[in-house]
């Protein structure tokens, strides 16, 4: 079995489930006492966040190559990124690395397209709702039709990422609100599947939530890597 090195804590409210998932699929397939390889290097998210706030992109991809370079050092024979925010400075990763990263677009993208669905809502912060790195990949890689909400409901999504999951915070009247922003999405763009593309926004919303395709890529992102990592491919 490879060994997996997870860059997380961005937040941990969210790596922790990664663990629990990517060590649970292990078990499964392995049995026994089996569990995971894993180096695990969690960053205090109040540093990385404010270089986000600060739109300080450069630096973080900087601290989280120098982090994933460790990882290697080590003996990592992947990098997984736990959260999908920061995979817009993958590519810096990638180049300060000779292991794979296993890159959460990917994953997801290969998810949506065994699903056969083509046109999706993607949720996550606002970065990643309002930045090109994820849409882009998402269309360009799969062909997909990426929607997302207006600007209203995009801060209202990103405030309870940040306001509330990340700090553990989990509100039926915050759940509430997303399933309305789901649904408008349904309605008036006929949206047939919904990227839960924030680490934590599948530990409001589940798939008995949605009443269309629900794609958590926590889930998605964790089962890949375990995947990986017991078998030495890409799903
Ligand atoms: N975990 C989140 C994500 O998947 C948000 C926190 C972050 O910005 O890293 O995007």
């Amino acid at each position: 079995m490879l060994r997996l090195g997870l860059l997380g804590g961005m937040s941990w409210e969210s790596s922790v489930v990664y663990e629990r998932l990517i060590n649970e699929r292990v078990r499964e397939q392995l049995g026994g006492v089996a569990s995971a390889d894993l180096l695990i290097r969690s960053f205090n998210f109040a540093d990385i966040e404010r270089l986000q706030a600060a739109g300080k992109w450069d630096e973080a991809g900087s601290v989280l190559a120098e982090a994933a370079k460790g990882l290697e050092h080590i003996g990592a024979h992947a990098i997984v990124l736990c959260t999908n925010t920061m995979h817009q400075v993958a590519e810096v990763i990638t180049a300060a690395t000779t292991i794979p990263l296993l890159h959460i677009v990917q994953a997801t993208g290969e998810a949506i397209a065994k699903a056969g669905v083509s046109k999706v809502l993607l949720l996550g912060t606002k970065y990643t709702m309002e930045q090109p790195f994820y849409k882009d990949a998402l269309a360009h890689d799969f062909s997909l039709e990426v929607i997302t909400p207006d600007e209203d409901d995009r801060r209202l999504v990103h405030d309870i990422i940040y306001n509330e999951l990340v700090q553990g915070v989990i509100r039926d009247e915050s759940r509430e609100r997303v399933l309305g922003v789901i649904e408008q999405a349904v309605a008036v763009h006929g949206v047939e599947g919904v990227i839960a593309g924030c680490t934590e926004i599948e530990l409001l919303v589940q798939a008995e939530h949605v009443g269309v395709e629900y794609f958590p890529t926590t889930t998605i992102h964790a089962h890949y890597a375990a995947d990986y990592a017991l078998t030495g491919k890409g799903s």
